[in-house]
């Protein structure tokens, strides 16, 4: 599989198709791999893919937009170029879309994998097996049985953990504003204190602005280095979209996100003025 994904890249550079393969390469820590930007036919074999191989590199996608770029993707990594083409943050002739085959890797969303399909992609490396997984929204609806009061207080415990790092915003494929509300100064959405009470503003503006963009993918929630639980966060989301507007994120490149259209009388949504 790697022999193969690196002859693909080989190629692309060689044949001047891409300036740049974006994948994964050995780490320096034994098992571990991190993303690499290759743009040289003689460095696609440091190309790897295994069980460690856990970014979405879809985020590295808008940085190279003037440039065309190949990227590896997994099922999961899909979704989000798909949503981020329909954005127009990058152009589709300016991707190449090298699908991985995927069974799973070192995270805890592969055990409820919502599809590892390749639709879409223009190379497929390995072959696509049906796992058999499907979401599971116990987690949610649990959480959504909560009080006001006792969700109020569950989110006061996590994000008095959260240290403002950004590393939820840096990593996703979403958040791709030059100018995030998080670092203006004038006018200051944010208070630069680190607190409970503006951490949580900080994630529930990011929220909104990721609602119905947002496809689940979980990188915030793995780069997160104090562990804050944003999978209940991010599934609530893609749930309520889907409940509300009907709309599932990186399903495809044509539908339009939610909240970037709107319908006179939504199905959905009742109004209570
Ligand atoms: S969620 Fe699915 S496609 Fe994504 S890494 Fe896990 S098994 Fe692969
Ligand atoms: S990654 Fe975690 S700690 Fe860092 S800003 Fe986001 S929620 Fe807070
Ligand atoms: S799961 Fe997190 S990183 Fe992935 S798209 Fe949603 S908000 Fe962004």
């Amino acid at each position: 599989m790697e022999k193969e994904m690196q002859e693909i890249a080989k190629k692309l550079l060689a044949e001047k198709k891409v300036d740049w393969v974006i994948g994964y390469e050995n780490s320096f820590e034994p098992g571990a791999s991190r993303p690499v930007f290759i743009n040289k036919p003689e460095d696609a074999v440091k190309l790897v893919f295994n069980k460690s191989c856990v970014n979405n590199l879809s985020v590295y996608l808008p940085k190279v937009k003037k440039q065309k770029a190949a990227v590896i993707a997994k099922g999961c990594d899909l979704r989000s170029v798909r949503e981020i083409i329909k954005e127009h943050q990058i152009l589709r002739e300016n991707v190449v879309i090298i699908g991985v085959a995927c069974e799973g890797v070192d995270s805890s969303k592969c055990a409820t994998c919502r599809e590892n399909k390749l639709d879409g992609a223009d190379f497929t490396v390995g072959a696509v097996k049906d796992l058999g997984r499907k979401e599971d929204l116990s987690d949610i609806e649990k959480f959504e049985k909560l009080s006001s009061s006792e969700k109020e207080a569950f989110w006061n415990k996590e994000f008095e953990r959260c240290i403002r790092c950004y590393a939820c915003r840096n990593v996703c494929p979403v958040c791709y504003c030059p100018d995030c509300f998080a670092n203006r100064l004038m006018p200051e959405y944010l208070n630069k204190v680190v607190n409970t009470a503006e951490n949580k503003v900080f994630q529930q503006i990011r929220m909104q602005h990721v609602f119905g963009r947002c496809t689940d993918c979980r990188a915030c929630e793995e780069a997160c280095p104090v562990g804050i639980k944003l999978s209940l966060l991010t599934k609530k989301m893609s749930k309520d979209a889907k409940k509300l507007f009907n709309y599932e994120s990186g399903k495809d490149t044509d539908s339009r996100p939610p909240l970037s259209t709107f319908k006179v009388d939504e199905e959905g949504i009742v109004e209570i003025m």
